[in-house]
This record gives C-alpha cells, structure tokens and sequence, in this order.
C-alpha cells in the first residue's frame, strides 16, 4: 500500500498503499484526508464547549519532541469535539483570510492558508490513522459521523468566491511577485485546486457541480454495497464433500461451518473474494466445480438485486458530464491532468507498450500448462482439454512445484523480522544516505508492539521519527501501508513522523519473528514510502506529501530493489539459529519463482488498467446501455489488443471497486507507472555503482526531498536524463526474454 499523501483539506491525494489486489477502503480513504498542519493555534479554542476543552489532547500542539501524539491521554470521545472544533476554527480563519481589509498578498493569502488548520490537521491525521491501525466500534461511528461535515468543510473552503478572488488575483499576477520557485509553484497549486474544485464555475454550474459530487458519493456507495451483496450471494454451494478435493481439511471444514451459518448444515460453501480469479482455484482438483466457482465470480454484479451495470453507467455518464462542465473531453482527461502521465494518451501509450510484452510471455506459459494437461490426460487415459481462465491457477500450482523445490519452511529461517530491519533495511538506508535509526522507549505508543526510532541523519541531525507497526491484529485493517503522523515543513518548523504499518502474524512467546520473502519486500517497500516522508525538506506542507497517485508507489517500489541487493541480502539473510548466510541457490530459486506466473499477473493487471482507461475516456455520447456493460468489457479489452480468454482482467467492471468505489477512476494503471519509474530508477542506480552514499545523496537531494514543489514528471526526468522508459522493468519481472531470468523479480503483494 501507499503512503497518504495529501495535505488538508486543500489537496486530496492518496490513501497509503491501496493495493491494486484488493479495494482501497473507506478507512484508508479517510485516513489519506488530511488537514493542513499550523502553528498551535489558539482560536481553535474558542469554538469548542469548555468542558470538551479542559482535557482534550488536541487542543493544543503535543509538547513531546517533534509533536509526537500524546497517545497515552488520548480517548475515543476526544476525537469527535476534536474534529468539530477542529472544522470551526479552521473555517474562522479561512473566513479571516478571505474577508482581510488589506489587498491579497501572497503573505496573508497563502502562506495565512498554509498556516491555517492546524487543530483539524491533529486530530484528522492521527485520528485517520489509529483507526487503520488500531480501530474499534467507536471509531468507525465517528468516522461515519465526520465524513459528509468534512466533505461539506472542504466545500466551504473552495468553493468561497471571496477566498478564491484573493488567490486567482495571485495567480494571475504571479510573475509580478517576486515569488521563489517553491512560493510560485505553491501559488500554482492552490489555483489549481481550486479550480478543479469548482471555483470558477458560474453560480448555476456550482450547484450542477454540487448535485454531481453528491450523486457520485451516494452511487459509490451503491456500487461497494451491491459488491459485497453479490459477493455474498453468489458464494457457491457444493453438495458433494469429493467435488471439493485438493482443498486442505481446514479449508473443507471451513467450507461446511459456511454453509451451517446459512442454514445449509450437510453441504459446503465456496466464499469469494473481489477479485476475478478465486485463491482456492489452484488447489480444486474438480474441474466442473473451478467453472462454476469462476463462473460465479465474473457474473456478480450483472443482474438480480445487486444489480451494478445500472450503477456503473450511471457513474461514467455523471463523471463524463463533471468532466464536460470543467471542458474536458471525458473524465481521464479531467482526472489525468493531475497526474505525473499527464494525459490518456501518455497512459495509452505506456500500457500499450508493456502489453504485448506481458501477453507474449503468457502465451508461452499457457503452451506450458496446455502441455501439462495433455500429459496428466495422457496418463489417466481421459479426453485433454483446452485451458481455460478456471484452469490456469490450478496447472501452474502443479508446474511451480515441478520446477522450484523449496518451501517458505525452507526460506523464512534466513529472514528474521529484527535482523531483516536492522541489518537490511536499516543498514541499505545507512549505505545510502548515511542515516542511523536509535529505538527510544520513552514515547507512549498506542499498542505494545509499536517500536519508536529517532532517525539520526549523516551530520548527527535529528531528522524526523520513524514509528514501526508490524504485527497483524483483528483491529488493523489488511495489507501494509505508510503514513505521516506530522508531515515535514519548514515553515511550520515541523519535522517528520513517519509510521509504517504490516500484517505479520506474531509468533508465540519467545519464538522468533521469520519472514516469507514477500514479507522481507513489503518491509523495504513500506520503508520507500517513510523515507519518502522522512527526507521531505520543503517550506510549505501542501508540497510536502501531495504527490499524485502515479508517483506515490515510486520511492517505495524502488526501495524493494534493496531486498535483493547481493551487499544487503548478505548482511541480513542470515540463519536465525546458526547465522550461517542463505544459500545463493536458495535465493536465485526464490527470485525465479517470484517471476514464474509475471505474464499473468501483469497481462491480468494490464487488463483492468486498460478497462479503467476504456470507461473513462469514453464521451458522453458513447457511454453504453446498462443491458450493455456484459459485452462492453471484452470488447473493450479486444480493441486494446488485450483480450485473451484464458486471462481475464483482474476486476472486471461490475465488482471493480478501484474504480467505481474507490478513488482510482481512470487511475488504476498508476501502479505500474510508478513502477516504471522505480524500475528505471533502479538500473540508473545499477549503472552508476549501486549501492553508494554518492547514488544515494543525489536521488534524495533530486527526487526524495523535493515532495511537489517541482512537478513530479520534470522531477524524475531530471533525475533520470529523460523521459521513463519500459525496459528495466520489463527485465525487472522477467519479461523482456523468453528465459527465465534470474535476478528479475514479480510484485509484492501489498501494493
Ligand atoms: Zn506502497
């Protein structure tokens, strides 16, 4: 998952590592919403009851060292009086900005509204991420509460015609200022997110606009309600425990409490999840039964009483029609201006080119399979079969434990989690950019596991916290990402508290920690996106995180090249028990086998990318029939040269929640594209030496430390000598040669 990177209500940006494998969530969504950080500001107080003042952690700046959370004095019913209050202040300043007597400055316009907030930013950020990390009951009521009042204060804000003639009469003089580079580039940003806000629509477009974002809300909710309806319903009964066979005996006996809870005692039920493909699909022996598991999967959605082609439609003409109020062709027009590709063309382009790749080595895995069908029909003397999109699973199980030999039993020894941090993680971000970590125990943390570091820059400096939070628990939400507790800026004198969070089962009592290697990746890639936050050296909050979706997963997927590093593997893979360092073998068997199914899994991925793109950049007038959306995605997928029966797309429209409830309309592909560019990254640092202070200190002083205050496309460009380029990451996944490629490498399971 990514990191949040938003700052105030003034940019929304992303949720941290909202893995493109399973739906962002509402949590994570609220989490990325955060505030503007200022100084401890007084007025805030006012607007807040006495009683609700008198112990109210965020009322006030915390007084431990870097403004650290107080989490030990912090309660459930602070947040609620938190955010009120927090609303009502920051609403009494911006209505301070915008009806100042004295002529707009770029002094009591700008940076005021930098300033502005920092109440709301408090309890929003740690509010946000408490209840990803550790939520309850409560918590998610006053998430439920909060959200329209928080949607309705960021309208307030941005669509004040007062406040915006102050920053537009800025715009439009700008280059009479006498603006710094990050002061201007500031100044474009608030212009920007305002306008794309709604502030230069007419009177009549504003209340258009209103109806628009409050019609969008309500259907996404639709669309995520009818998902986990039709997800629910569309679970498969099994009436015969044999049809079940290659499932574990804990999987069987699963299957059956499934059925008792749903009043069906004596038969089994296979539950889904969202995506197309269904984990237990690689296990089931039963070939009628994958057709019927899968079958039921891609139905969902289409038809019955949790209908969601109606919605979908609905959706794209409403986003077709805010894209055309702004003058935009079509909604990933409107969207992608945002974004580092800029525009749906650069996307076409990016897609199109990796796509024949993935689909060339697919093909040639599907010969693969389709030979181990004929054989295994062959054997049992029974009629072959053409591989189908139910089998593929299944026979590259069977042909992955023909060609790699080993287990995680066999790996995770080498991988202990506090060596893995220490002597890996730690010790590649030392060589690097000559940074050390020291624990401190002396700061509350709001669950036992949670370990606090002062992270130590080369000079002695104390450059920011960085808080790690690795162990799964019923209260954390699912997959791993990043966020900021207190985001870095100059000017409010912030420095950084980043916190990176996993779901690593703990082991019992004095057992050690041992890690699968995707788990080893996700640590790293977590790490990418802290330093990202950790080496922030901006003026203004608003540049510091709010970088676009597409170039959010860049620092962390670059930092997982670190995992491999044949100088850091070796200093942290290590048998926990003997010390004795993990056989080169082992370990080029592990990066194989990570690249085995890549074709799949990126031809699977590409596939719902280029739907995405195929939705969003439809105009008003080509937006199909709901009766429609069943054909519309193959033909879709068939125009973008994609489509291949064996491997449907990862999501197909009716249960894409990425894009129909979540934030990734018409953004789905920014995964890859930040892996583009991570990739390429990763072979500049290979060409120029590796793993060296000098690589280091130039890809932190270039692109870790510059946040937006330079637009992230010129960025990585100038860091890079040019525009990104397909290749490395294509070697990256042991895509670019027919061979498997040792040295390559597939994607973690947490982005
Ligand atoms: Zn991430």
């Amino acid at each position: 998952m990514t990191p949040s990177r938003s700052i105030a209500v003034f940019a929304v940006t992303l949720a941290a590592c909202a893995s493109h494998k399973s739906a962002p969530d509402a949590t994570a969504a609220a989490a990325a919403k955060k505030t503007a950080p200022a100084p401890a500001a007084a007025p805030a107080l006012a607007a807040a009851p006495a009683a609700a003042v008198a112990n109210n952690p965020f009322f006030e700046a915390s007084p431990l060292p870097l403004e650290y959370p107080p989490f030990d004095r912090i309660h459930d019913a602070d947040y609620a009086p938190g955010f009120e209050a927090g609303m009502a202040a920051h609403l009494k300043e911006i209505e301070a900005i915008a009806k100042d007597p004295a002529p707009p400055t770029f002094e009591n316009t700008i940076v005021a509204m930098e300033k502005s907030g920092s109440l709301l930013g408090r309890v929003q950020r740690t509010f946000g991420n408490l209840n990803g990390a550790n939520g309850n009951p409560e918590m998610q009521k006053v998430e439920v509460q909060m959200a329209p009042k928080l949607a309705a204060h960021r309208d307030a804000i941005f669509l004040d015609p007062a406040l915006f003639a102050r920053v537009d009469g800025l715009y439009q003089k700008r280059a009479q200022l006498g603006l710094d580079p990050e002061s201007l580039q500031l100044l474009e940003r608030y212009e920007t997110v305002f306008v794309r806000a709604g502030a230069q629509l007419s009177a009549a477009d504003k209340e258009k606009l209103k109806e628009m974002n409050k019609e969008l809300s309500s259907l996404t909710t639709k669309f995520r309600q009818n998902i986990l309806k039709a997800t629910k319903e569309s679970a498969v009964v099994v009436d015969d425990e044999h049809e079940l066979t290659g499932l574990s005996k804990q999987q069987i006996g699963a299957a059956a409490e499934a059925a008792k809870t749903r009043g069906l005692t004596g038969k089994w039920i296979v539950t889904l999840q969202n995506t197309t493909i269904q984990p237990p699909l690689e296990q089931m022996k039963n070939r009628s039964l994958r057709e019927r598991v899968f079958k039921a999967s891609v139905a969902r959605g289409q038809g019955g009483d949790a209908d969601n082609t109606a919605v979908a439609v609905r959706m794209a003409t409403v986003r077709a029609q805010k894209a055309a109020l702004f003058g935009a062709p079509n909604w990933a027009a409107y969207t992608l201006v945002e974004e580092t590709a800029g525009t749906p063309a650069a996307v076409n382009d990016m897609l199109g080119k990796l796509a024949p790749a993935a689909l060339k080595k697919a093909k040639k895995d599907a010969a693969d399979l389709q030979k181990l069908i004929d054989a295994e029909a062959k054997k049992k003397h029974t009629a072959s079969f053409k591989l189908a999109a139910w089998d593929w699973a299944f026979y590259e199980q069977q042909l992955r434990k023909q060609r790699f030999h080993f287990d995680d039993a066999d790996v995770k020894p080498y991988f202990e989690l506090n060596r893995v941090l220490q002597d890996g993680v730690f010790y590649a971000a030392g060589q690097l950019y000559g940074i050390s970590f020291k624990e401190r125990k002396d700061l509350p943390v709001y669950q036992e596991d949670v370990r606090v570091f002062d992270v130590i820059d080369a000079d002695g400096s104390n450059l920011g916290i960085f808080m790690a939070d690795y162990y799964k628990r019923d209260n954390k939400n699912g997959g791993a990402w990043m966020n900021t507790y207190v985001s870095q800026s100059d000017l409010l004198n912030h420095k950084p508290l980043a916190a990176n969070h996993l779901n690593i089962n703990k082991p019992a009592p004095g057992e050690p920690t041992l890690l699968t290697f995707e788990e080893v990746t996700t640590m790293f890639h977590e790490f990418g996106h802290a330093l990202h936050g950790l080496f922030s050296k901006v003026k203004y909050p608003q540049l510091s995180m709010s970088v676009p979706r597409d170039f959010v997963e860049y620092p962390s997927q670059f930092n997982e090249m670190w995992a491999r590093d044949p100088k850091v593997l070796a200093n942290f893979a290590k048998h926990h028990v003997t010390g004795v360092a993990m056989p080169k073998a082992l370990f080029d068997n592990v990066i194989a086998a990570q690249n085995f199914n890549s074709g799949y899994a990126t031809t699977e991925y590409l596939s719902a990318a280029m739907l995405d793109q195929s939705w969003h950049q439809l105009a008003l007038s080509d937006i199909p029939q709901a009766a429609q959306v069943a054909g519309f995605d193959d033909a879709a997928l068939e125009k973008a040269g994609i489509f291949y029966p064996p491997i449907p797309p990862r999501y197909h429209s009716t249960y894409f929640s990425h894009i129909f409830a979540g934030g990734y309309s018409a953004a789905y592909y920014a995964y890859i594209w930040s892996e583009v560019l991570a990739r390429d990254t990763g072979q500049w640092f290979t060409r120029h030496g590796g793993l060296t202070r000098e690589n280091g200190d130039k890809f932190r002083s270039e692109v870790l430390s510059r946040g937006r205050t330079r637009e992230p496309r010129v960025l990585f460009e100038e860091f890079y000598g040019g525009p990104p380029t397909i290749e490395p990451l294509l070697e990256y996944k042991g895509l670019s040669t027919p061979a498997a490629k040792h040295g390559g490498g597939g994607r973690t399971s947490t982005k």
